[in-house]
């Protein structure tokens, strides 16, 4: 079985207070899942220094898809892994449809990060329209087909969130069932593209109004192998909750 994993996004939320209650929250705790928070890219390092002798990893919400040069307000692959980054988010839905992320950026950043040792965690997801005429499978085998394109893994570790845009935020959840059907889909793609060992050792975690109501019936479910978690993650008490489902 797949080591479950629990990822906060705070998005652009969250500062020092939320920081010192996060940190008190986690220290000294153990997880039977990996555990990682994407601060903001301001707050890493001090979360990094704070949670030192934790069993919390600090993964980033983006990353550049270029190395270096003039490219005012980005952050390389490089820089987030020596300032102690693990992993790092890659075409949230909210960076797609706000800042002009693509299936072929997503590419470029994905072979980015596998190359600077930082685990992407590569987000798709279809959007209410999508979900209700019923495409939601031709839309991520579009993005999940698009985003690998050409990405050798050798061994090299990558995660799949899936993020149907229609419950990020909304409160209204996928069921279990929903998860299950797509993440399903998902391995079966990942199959076609890596063979059976790989596939089956990448995790898939789902996304969208999770709380700790519903962490442990989605998690129950054969491929949904963590979760990624907005709004909940900002309250630590609730965060821990999930983390501790899992
Ligand atoms: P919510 O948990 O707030 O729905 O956000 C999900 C998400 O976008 C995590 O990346």
């Amino acid at each position: 079985k797949r080591k479950p994993i629990v990822i906060a996004n705070w998005k652009l939320n969250g500062g020092l207070e939320l920081i010192c209650t996060s940190v008190a929250s986690f220290i000294g705790k153990h997880f039977e899942a990996d555990i990682a928070i994407c601060p903001p890219y301001i707050y890493m390092r001090d979360m990094l220094t704070f949670l030192q002798h934790s069993e919390i990893s600090i993964g980033s919400q983006n990353v550049s898809k270029f190395k270096s040069g003039a490219y005012t307000g980005e952050t390389s692959a490089q820089m987030l892994k020596e300032a102690g980054c693990k992993l790092c988010l890659i075409g949230h839905s909210e960076r797609r449809s706000m800042f002009k992320e693509n299936n072929l950026s997503c590419q470029i950043k994905i072979g980015n990060a596998l190359n600077h040792g930082l685990m992407p965690i590569l987000c798709v997801g279809e959007n209410k329209e999508e979900h209700d005429a019923k495409i939601t499978k031709d839309v991520i085998f579009r993005q999940v087909t698009e985003c690998l394109e050409g990405v050798e893994l050798d061994g090299r570790k990558i995660c799949i969130a899936y993020e149907p845009i229609w419950a990020i935020g909304t409160g209204a959840s996928a069921t279990p069932e929903i998860a299950q059907d797509v993440h399903s889909f998902i391995r079966q793609e990942l199959i076609k593209l890596y063979g059976e060992e790989t596939a089956n050792s990448i995790r898939l975690l789902y996304g969208g109004s999770v709380t700790k109501d519903n962490a442990k019936d989605l998690l129950a479910k054969e491929d949904v192998d963590g979760l990624l978690v907005g709004g909940a993650s900002l309250d630590p008490g609730h965060f821990l909750a999930i983390c501790q489902h899992a």
